[in-house]
């Protein structure tokens, strides 16, 4: 035994520490370790008597997703009230997605606090929070149906691409930045269709065949956890066998929402690893991509489904999304990075929100942006570090947030170039219309003086851009 090992043990000799030294504390915050455990769904009038190896199943959970206010109203009962639902029942009315959200997620909400909820405001809309969209909002504003040289396929930068396997979820994110296509129709927005249809698949195939530079193709939708096992290895073997394909993600929101089926659907699972181990022996990297946004979206489950992964040597990487009243604030953001990081998965992207319909109310503007990853590195080790970014409207792809070439603050506008995307173009992205003041609202609704604002952006960009060494 080494002197380190008894000071570690609390045995040896007093360790002798120099207390001025920064990092140093008495108390250490390590609530990033503490994660809900425990029977939590029980305090859900419909999942009272549920035991914990039926909420575990991942078909349970299925089956009994939330897919309309009725449904809602017959889970939750008497525990929110009769205002909710109707304030709920009129945000479904408006919203561009279908509803669809997890047993799990539902049992994770605050409903002693519906209303200020994290997870419920990604969630389940409610009318009262609804401000107008922004002017300059677009369907598709990502623009990645233009992009697409053959129909599922986003192909924007050069050697990744983007596969639109599918066009399903198994919770739906009111913000969904494809609500042009996930989802059903609903009364706002008749969707372009993304079938699991092999004869599409093959045209796909055979485009990214025809493409030598393409070396990471992203598999999405819709989302992974929703492919058939069968599609699972059909695609994952059919891009592997591309000799040019070296690197592989399976996107899915499923970790944060239904971890449980990394433990219960044991055809799915094994789909997903054998992919992995066949991309490993042919030395090309298979990796899973997931979506949590706060830290109340880690439990014990999440704990010991991201354990299996590690265990058989699945690399998981995480991509949220920076929304107000979810963590748009340091503190949840740290937090939120300390306790992916203590689950083993990598802090990857912070997305800023796209703009998006029906759900202004949920973006931030890019100076909140700037300041958490201000407050966020440092907080950890670098590579558990997430980069920040804008995808920026218009196909610009991601640019990381701090390096726009210029922002106004009071019109909104930030200003971004692509040189390696979309060389000599200018994207703009847009701060959140209701935090703008009243008088640039106006100019915003008014036709001659929005191209004003976009135009002086725009030169001020040009003559900021003039100087730059590249
Ligand atoms: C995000 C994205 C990718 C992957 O980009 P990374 O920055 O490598 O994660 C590829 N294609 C499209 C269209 C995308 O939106």
């Amino acid at each position: 035994m080494t002197v380190n090992d008894k000071v570690a043990e609390g045995k040896g000799q007093q360790l002798e520490v120099n207390k001025s030294a920064s990092g140093y504390t008495d108390k250490p915050d390590l609530r990033h370790r503490q994660l809900r455990g425990g029977e939590f769904w029980k305090k859900i009038p419909a999942y009272a008597n549920i035991p914990e190896e039926l909420f575990n199943d991942h078909s349970w959970q299925l089956k009994h997703s939330i897919t309309s206010v009725d449904k809602l109203l017959d889970t939750l009962r008497d525990i929110v009230s009769r205002e909710f639902y109707d304030d709920a029942k009129a945000g479904f009315a408006k919203a561009p997605m279908a509803v669809r959200v997890s047993p799990y997620a539902l049992a994770l909400m605050n409903w002693d606090d519906p209303c200020n909820d994290p997870i419920r405001r990604q969630f389940i809309p409610l009318a009262s929070h609804s401000t107008p969209d922004h002017p300059e909002l677009h369907l598709d504003t990502l623009n990645e149906q233009n992009d697409s040289p053959v129909f599922g396929l986003t192909h924007r930068y050069p050697d990744k691409a983007l596969f639109l396997a599918l066009d399903i979820c198994p919770v739906y994110c009111r913000y969904c930045t494809r609500s042009y296509a996930v989802g059903f129709d609903t009364e706002e927005v008749a969707k372009v269709k993304l079938a699991q249809d092999e004869k599409r698949y093959q045209r796909i195939f055979e485009y990214i065949r025809s493409q030598p530079q393409l070396e990471d193709i992203v598999i999405s939708g819709g989302d992974a956890y929703m492919l058939r096992p069968s599609r699972i290895r059909l695609i994952g073997d059919t891009l592997l066998d591309i000799p040019h394909v070296q690197r592989l993600r399976f996107a899915t929101k499923g970790p944060a929402i239904m971890p449980m089926k990394l433990l219960s659907d044991h055809e799915w699972y094994d789909a997903l690893r054998a992919v992995v181990d066949r991309g490993r022996k042919l030395h090309k990297e298979v990796v899973v991509h997931t979506h949590f946004s706060h830290p109340d979206e880690i439990t014990e489950i999440s704990k010991r489904a991201m354990d299996r992964l590690m265990e058989d040597g699945i690399t998981v990487r995480n991509q949220a999304v920076l929304q107000r009243g979810v963590n748009d604030d340091p503190a949840t953001m740290i937090l939120l990075t300390r306790r992916l990081s203590y689950i083993n998965v990598h802090p990857y992207y912070i997305y800023m929100h796209d703009l998006v319909k029906g759900v202004e109310d949920l973006r931030t503007s890019v100076q909140v942006g700037v300041d958490i990853e201000k407050a966020v590195r440092g907080a950890t080790a670098g590579f558990n570090t997430p980069n920040i970014v804008v995808d920026a409207p218009g196909g610009g792809g991601k640019r990381v947030v701090h390096s726009y070439e210029h922002y106004d603050r009071e019109t909104g506008i930030s200003v971004y170039t692509a040189p390696s995307v979309k060389a000599g173009r200018f994207f703009l992205y847009f701060d959140p219309f209701d935090q703008l003041a009243p008088d640039i609202q106006a100019a915003w609704r008014d036709e001659k003086k929005r191209n004003d604002m976009k135009q002086a952006a725009l030169a001020a960009a040009k003559k900021e851009n003039a100087h730059r060494v590249m």
